[in-house]
């Protein structure tokens, strides 16, 4: 696996040359999620995640090329609180388009789009890009992690991960939970503020059909508190297992839609 802004560009010819070229592109956000993790949360899970999946691809073929992380994204739901940041869905569309024009215009038109942020103007914006894309023939793309498509998303986050929960509400578990907390606590934890989480009571009575609908924001659903679920309920060793498990579970979901890379 090469990550783009690390390599020099002769690196970059010879990973075209190959034919086997495949780029992840991590999507995020700068958003709260509770007081215990940091703001680049879906950013730095999206890397994370992009990570986990590359051995599994370039075991079916491919040559996997990380771009820079878009670490910015639509996050209105929750711009209440300070250092929250939203782009206008239109803004996130072009960026992501002009990312995969520039690929193309390489050679590099394999595209996926690895999305860590659960927001639906954000999701719909990224699907919109990728249609533009594929529409032109600039580039093979393709969205997974949280993306539009329910299917896709669950086959990318749920599927074998919904068992390693150790919450008494795994169904209210959600934004900055215990998903989210074991995924920081084991892949960034020097980011994450542990004193703070033996103070975070489970946040389990909540509005679930407006946190998944985005019809009430953030604030006002957590009473300022910024969590969905119980962070207390997370723990490295989940977050382990699941970073394994979603790595395995996108690269399946690309290789379900590409196949193999054709030039082994
Ligand atoms: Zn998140």
């Amino acid at each position: 696996m090469s990550e783009l802004a690390k390599i020099p560009f002769p690196e970059v010819a010879r990973i075209v040359q190959s034919g086997k070229a495949l780029v992840i592109l991590p999507v995020g956000v700068v958003e709260e999620h509770g007081a215990h993790l940091p703001l680049g949360m879906d950013s730095f899970a999206a890397e994370v995640y992009a990570q986990a999946a590359a051995p599994h691809l370039k075991e079916a073929g491919y040559e996997v090329v990380v771009a820079p992380t878009v670490s910015y994204g639509v996050a209105w739901a929750a711009i209440d609180f300070p250092g929250t940041l939203s782009l206008e869905p239109e803004t996130l569309k072009s960026m992501v388009v002009d990312i995969g024009r520039s690929l193309a215009r390489h050679g590099l038109n394999r595209l996926v789009i690895l999305n860590g942020h659960r927001d639906l103007s954000h999701m719909k914006a990224l699907d919109e890009a990728r249609g533009l894309l594929v529409g032109e023939k600039t580039a093979q793309a393709l969205c997974v992690g949280f993306t539009s498509d329910a299917a896709v998303t669950a086959a990318c986050f749920r599927e074998g991960v919904r068992e390693l929960s150790q919450s008494v509400r795994p169904d209210r578990e959600g934004h900055g939970g215990e998903w989210e907390t074991s995924l920081a606590l084991y892949a960034f934890p020097e980011s994450v503020n542990k004193e703070v989480i033996e103070r975070l009571d489970p946040n389990f009575d909540y509005d679930v059909e407006a946190f998944q609908n985005e019809t009430k924001d953030y604030s006002s659903l957590t009473n300022g508190r910024g969590y969905f679920g119980s962070p207390q309920s997370g723990s490295a060793e989940t977050g382990r297992k699941i970073v394994a498990i979603r790595g395995r579970n996108i690269a399946q979901v690309i290789l379900k839609a590409w196949g193999r890379s054709n030039r082994v």
